[in-house]
């Protein structure tokens, strides 16, 4: 029997994950959208060329969840995935029938049939389906992020979905995986080191006091999963009196991060946390926040839609906006910070606040993207999820001696 994996998104590119890894089973890695694509346009992945037996997924976010309704179009599989991803895919999968709709590639009653098929599956609990053996690792990228392995006939298979080494304020961060046969990797910063975390932390403190001592806002456009509750722990963890608002999805994904205190490294500290900032709930609140110096934490991250555009619009000019995220060139998080414009109900208006950016990625650099292939020492690797990953891959074949591919989307790589 032969192995090998289908790459149906996430191909030299970043968005739409999608992989079938066939064995003596056809399993589903992911199956996620690109939300923005060259041309601001959602983009989904290629069809399953042969039927899935069954799904396993990453973790929640959408560019790798995205799109696995569209399976129970024509499915009747069970998927499997951590119980924290499983409540998270569910807030966001709505939430994508509301902003989507009809563009979608399936409908609200395909979205309740894969509720019904999940199963969950805890890290280090693995499942056996005839002679495939799934196991799930912690991946330290948010909550209930896995990283998978699958072994079959004494072969192992190992894909990292996203992944972290270094420790956040809110996960401990991936281990190392060692006697790997295949590796395929996330490749998102292969091409470079995040800055040291401390220093960087201590920057952006320094930037919000500046700011709140002349009388401005602070506004963080942050993703309602994992990028806002790490904002609120390390405001906290470095100050806990300044005032801060969170507004948006990120009150709603907090409750659920809350909801699974096994899955963060210390859920106490973040319990406290979230119970000292104001969680927005009407207009009022929306008001309060910009009445006094506060530190307001919203919804959009890349400035495409979310409560966010109203504060830039309503905020004093004492404010600042700082991106603690990347922004996909095209959005209006890009546009902002290389041309000073943002687009809202299509009129292109410019915004006079100053913009700054702090990296507080939850991906891991190229440093421990090294680190970890070298641990694991496969025999072959496909890199995934990345820019221009072809690089890297010439990179690790012609300096490190090891086998490397960089799929292409549609492709079938033999293991
Ligand atoms: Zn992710
Ligand atoms: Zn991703």
């Amino acid at each position: 029997m032969e192995t090998f994996v289908e790459c149906l998104g996430a191909s030299r590119e970043v968005g739409r994950s999608a992989f079938m890894l066939h064995t003596d089973r056809n399993i589903m890695l992911d199956y996620g959208i690109k939300i923005f694509d060259e041309s601001g346009q959602a983009k989904f992945p290629l069809e399953t060329p042969v039927k899935p037996d069954m799904m396993v997924l990453s973790h929640a976010h959408l560019d790798h969840s995205g799109c696995i309704p569209a399976l129970y179009v024509q499915n009747r599989i069970r998927w499997y995935s951590t119980p924290p991803t499983k409540d998270i895919c569910e807030v966001l999968w709505m939430d994508s029938m509301k902003i989507m709709g009809d563009d979608l590639p399936y409908r609200l009653g395909h979205l309740k049939k894969a509720q019904k098929f999940w199963n969950p599956l805890l890290y280090r609990h693995p499942i056996n389906s005839g002679e495939t053996k799934i196991e799930l690792y912690d991946a330290g990228h948010i909550s209930g992020a896995a990283m998978v392995e699958i072994t079959h006939r004494g072969k192992s298979f190992f894909y990292t979905g996203d992944f972290k080494i270094e420790e956040t304020f809110m996960h401990r961060g991936a281990k190392f995986a060692e006697g790997v046969d295949t590796l395929m990797i996330e490749s998102t910063y292969a091409k470079r080191d995040h800055p040291p975390r401390r220093q960087a932390e201590e920057k952006f403190m320094e930037s919000i006091y500046e700011t709140l001592e002349n009388g401005g806002n602070v506004l963080l456009p942050a993703f309602a999963l994992g990028r806002t509750q790490e904002l609120i722990a390390l405001l906290r963890s470095y100050d806990r009196e300044i005032p801060i608002f969170v507004d948006g999805m990120g009150r709603e994904m907090s409750r659920i991060y809350m909801a699974y205190p096994k899955y963060l490294k210390d859920p106490d500290s973040f319990k406290k946390a979230v119970r000292s900032v104001t969680l927005v709930q009407s207009i009022p609140d929306k008001k309060a926040a910009l009445r006094e110096p506060s530190v307001i934490i919203s919804t959009a991250g890349m400035l495409n839609g979310g409560p966010v555009l109203n504060y830039i619009f309503n905020a004093n000019s004492e404010s600042k906006i700082i991106f603690t995220g990347y922004c996909v060139e095209g959005t209006n998080g890009w546009m902002l910070q290389n041309n000073g414009n943002i687009v809202k109900d299509g009129q292109e208006l410019a915004v006079d606040l100053p913009v700054e950016y702090l990296d507080l990625s939850a991906h891991a650099g190229r440093t421990d993207l090294l680190r970890f292939i070298k641990k694991a020492n496969p025999e072959k690797i496909l890199l995934v999820h990345g820019d221009k990953p072809e690089d890297f891959a010439q990179e690790l074949e012609e300096e490190h001696g090891f086998k490397s591919v960089a799929p292409l989307p549609g492709e079938r790589v033999m293991l």
